[in-house]
Formats: structure tokens, C-alpha cells, sequence
């Protein structure tokens, strides 16, 4: 064994000690660790022809990186959709490494956790038990892998096995949706159905959501076609929903398959006040549901849910390894995701959900719901703000009062200005043709006085401006 990985081995305790009092450390002042920090350039590194140990490894990061990390994971990170990682997460996470099993193999450990966690999380979220479930690294491979099953599915109705003859055996697939996700589309592209097969259903008036009506007339004038619809249950600038109901009616009558983007809304089901929301939703054929976002695990973790775990393996498989159990008489995780050896990413999921359970969910989600409705009501309340949208869930979609030719600048110069400040982190976006700027708290850390302390750096940044 080389000299250093021995010796490595000989202190695997210190060094874990090191790394957690650092890790510690490093927690318990994130909230005064700027929220993000401008990158600077980094001096050139070379590989050492030596290597420094693991412990002078860790040293050397700190002093290199310190500047450069910053409260990402804190309280006031309100760029995109942002969660945290929850303590008991954290702790998940370090035992994933820990294990480092591979959440491949047909048995084992990982293969029952696994399918615990998806068990938990069905419960958490409602979802009836005839949903099958896998994790992937986030929302995107999700929705690659729903839209990979509805492929399979449009297949079957053609006697076309799609992963066997490819695309290019089935007549064209058209993917229909209101408000998608650009992960959506990069999926389309991804599995050679190609972004141009998207076709966008307009909005209700002032929305987000599907015009029923529009839909129903798309699909009588396009009966017997190979339709996919693509819902939205949460879209990321207003967390809009599309009528789960009214789609599983639609789904009934025409036949289209439906895959449903769930993938922070889907959080809407933990509380009592939201879940009606997804009303309807079991009846997709399949839903992505993030972890790394409102259930506060690490990157990179998502569920795939569907029902039709056959079509799925038709899509997955792996074919002509005989070192692999035959996927026909062994169920492995490897032959339903696009990934085949897998991180357990289970674990830190399982961790949160023992530790903090339905009512830990129910008020995370209640919380950060009543502090992203404080923010709108402050931007509401002022002459300096205004809303774009009316505040639903986790997000506020707001811009500055003004000229509109006048917006762009002007948002630019203030988002700049709140990022640099160090104290919350938004990220911009246009509305209805509207330049504005969204806020999403998904964050278990948040509090009322993040609000606070948030809304005073915005009115002195607007009046410096
Ligand atoms: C975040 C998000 C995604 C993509 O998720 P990743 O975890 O970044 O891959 C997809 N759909 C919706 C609605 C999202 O909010």
C-alpha cells in the first residue's frame, strides 16, 4: 500500500474528527456566511508528485476555498428553487459515502432501503401504492425518464419497442404542455423526440395553467395522434398548477399519455392547506418529484414515480451483459434508470423522513408558505415594488415600479447590487413579457427575521438606486 494512503489509514479517526469540527464549524455560522460570494480567480494547482495526506488535503482546501464558500446552503438562498440539507440528511449523506454501496445490486442493503424510502415517501406525498419508484440525481433525469417511459408507452400502442427499433419506428410523438420546465425540453432532445415536437397549449387568462378548453380543442383535432402532456404542478416563476382533475378527465376520453413535473409542488400534498392542488394527480402515468429542493437533502437527488414499471424496464434494461442477473428474473435498480451504478441517495431521504416525519414536512411546508406570503404582502404593501403575480405557495414574482423600457437596467443594477450584498441571494426572470425578479423559500432554515433582514437591504438598495 503507498505510504500515504497507510498512514491515511491508520488516523481515519482524527480525520473524520477534523472534518467535523470543520463541518460543524462551518453549519453553525452559515447564517452569517455571505449568502453567495462574486468568484474570484484561483491561482494554478498541480498535481503533487507526493501526495500531502488527507489531513494537510483538508488544510490546504480551507485556505484555498474559504473565500470562496458561502452560506449556499443557508437561510436566505433564494435563487432558482433552493433547499437546504436538514441535520438528519446530513448525517445520511456522510453514511452514503460512508457504505459507499451500490444502490445497483439486486440485493443487499441498498436494495432495501431503497425501496423503503420510496415507500415513505409515497406515504408522505398520498401517492397510491401502485406507484413504483426510483431515485435519480435530480428533477432533470426525472422527467428524461418519464418522458423515456411515455416513449416506450406511445411505443406499445404501435407494437413498436422505441428502445429496441429507436424513434425513428413510431410515427412522430408530439409533446404537449402549457408552462414546461426547460428540463423538459433539454429531455426531448436528449431522447431523440427532438425540442421542435413541442406544442404549447396557451394559458388560462393571467396564468400559468393549461387552458382546458384550448387542450380539449388541440385534442379533438388531433385524435389518433401519439400525444405526450407534459403537466405542470408547480411551475418555478408563480407555482401555477395545471387542473390535474380536468387532465385525468381529458386523459380518459383521448388517451394520451400523462407524465406530471411535480418536482417542488409535489410538496403542496404535505400539508392540508396545499394538497388539493394536486387533486387528480394519481391518475399520471408518471411524476418527478425533487429531493435536493422542499424535502432538504444534498444534491443531487429526485423520484421518478410511475406506473408502468415494465415499459420502464423496456426502456432501462441492460441487454447482453451476462455478468448482470437477468433483469426478466432479478428486479435491479440499474435496469429503471439511466444511470447503472448507482450512489444510495435513498439514505439521506430515509434519515429526514424517520427523523422528522409527515408533521416535519407539514411544517416546513407551512412555514416557508407564511414567510413567502410576508414578503409578498411587504412588496404589496409598497410603492417601490410591485407583484407580478399573486403569491402562491414558495414564490414571489415581483419587479420594480416603473417605465418598462426602463425595467431591464434597472432590475439588473438591483439584483447585482441585493447579490452582492451578501445577504440573500434572487435570481431573475421575465413574466408575461415583464422583467422581474423571483424569490423561492424552500429552505428548512428560514425564519421570520431572514424576512426582515431581507426586506430592509431591498428598501435601502431601492432608494440608493
Ligand atoms: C428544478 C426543476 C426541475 C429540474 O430539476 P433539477 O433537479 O435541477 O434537475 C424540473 N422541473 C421543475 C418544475 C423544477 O422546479
Amino acid at each position: 500500500m503507498n505510504e500515504t494512503l497507510f498512514h491515511d489509514l491508520q488516523h481515519m479517526d482524527q480525520l473524520l474528527q477534523q472534518t467535523k469540527d470543520y463541518s460543524a464549524a462551518f453549519l453553525s455560522g452559515i447564517d452569517s456566511l455571505p449568502v453567495d460570494v462574486a468568484r474570484g480567480s484561483l491561482p494554478s494547482l498541480s498535481l503533487p508528485k507526493q501526495g500531502i495526506g488527507a489531513s494537510q488535503a483538508l488544510s490546504t482546501f480551507k485556505n484555498r476555498y474559504d473565500s470562496l464558500l458561502a452560506g449556499n446552503a443557508g437561510s436566505r438562498y433564494w435563487g432558482f428553487v433552493t433547499g437546504g440539507a436538514t441535520p438528519a440528511a446530513i448525517a445520511g449523506d456522510w453514511l452514503t459515502s460512508v457504505y459507499d454501496m451500490n444502490a445497483a445490486n439486486k440485493d443487499g442493503a441498498s436494495f432495501y432501503i431503497e425501496g423503503e424510502t420510496i415507500a415513505l415517501l409515497r406515504q408522505l406525498f398520498g401517492l397510491p401504492d401502485a406507484y413504483t419508484g426510483v431515485f435519480t440525481s435530480g428533477a432533470t433525469m426525472s422527467n428524461f425518464s418519464g418522458l423515456a417511459i411515455a416513449r416506450q408507452w406511445l411505443g406499445n400502442r404501435h407494437g413498436v419497442d422505441v428502445a429496441q427499433e429507436g424513434v425513428a419506428a413510431l410515427p412522430a410523438i408530439k409533446i404537449l404542455s402549457c408552462t414546461p420546465h426547460s428540463s423538459t425540453v433539454k429531455s426531448m432532445a436528449m431522447l431523440g423526440i427532438g425540442r421542435n415536437a413541442l406544442v404549447k397549449i396557451p394559458s388560462l387568462p393571467d396564468r400559468e395553467s393549461v387552458d382546458i378548453t384550448a387542450l380539449t380543442a388541440y385534442l379533438e383535432a388531433h385524435k389518433n395522434e401519439s400525444l405526450i402532456f407534459v403537466a405542470a404542478a408547480g411551475t418555478v416563476n408563480t407555482v401555477d398548477f395545471d387542473d390535474l382533475q380536468s387532465l385525468a378527465v381529458l386523459k380518459q376520453q383521448y388517451g394520451f399519455y400523462l407524465h406530471v413535473d411535480a418536482a417542488f409542488g409535489g410538496f403542496a400534498a404535505c400539508h392540508s392547506d396545499y394538497r388539493h392542488l394536486l387533486q387528480g394527480w394519481e391518475s399520471a402515468d408518471s411524476i418527478t418529484i425533487d429531493a435536493h429542493k422542499w424535502l432538504n437533502v444534498p444534491y443531487d437527488s429526485a423520484m421518478i414515480f410511475t406506473r408502468h414499471p415494465k415499459l420502464q424496464m423496456a426502456a432501462f434494461r441492460n441487454v447482453g451483459a451476462s455478468y448482470l442477473p437477468d433483469p426478466d428474473e432479478f428486479f435491479v435498480y440499474s435496469n429503471y434508470t439511466p444511470e447503472n451504478s448507482r450512489r444510495l441517495r435513498a439514505l439521506p431521504a430515509w434519515h429526514t423522513l424517520m427523523a422528522y416525519g409527515a408533521n416535519g414536512y407539514a411544517d416546513i411546508v407551512e412555514n416557508n408558505v407564511r414567510l413567502t406570503k410576508k414578503l409578498g404582502a411587504l412588496i404589496e404593501g409598497s410603492d417601490t415594488f410591485r407583484l407580478l403575480a399573486p403569491v402562491n405557495l414558495c414564490v414571489v414574482c415581483f419587479t420594480l415600479n416603473g417605465e418598462t423600457e426602463e425595467l431591464p437596467a434597472a432590475i439588473k443594477q438591483f439584483l447585482q447590487a441585493m447579490n452582492e450584498s451578501g445577504k440573500v441571494v434572487m435570481t431573475p426572470t421575465v413574466y408575461q413579457g415583464i422583467p422581474g425578479i423571483r424569490a423561492a423559500l424552500v429552505n428548512w432554515r428560514t425564519t421570520e427575521e431572514d424576512v426582515e433582514i431581507v426586506w430592509e437591504e431591498m428598501s435601502q438598495l431601492i432608494a440608493a438606486i
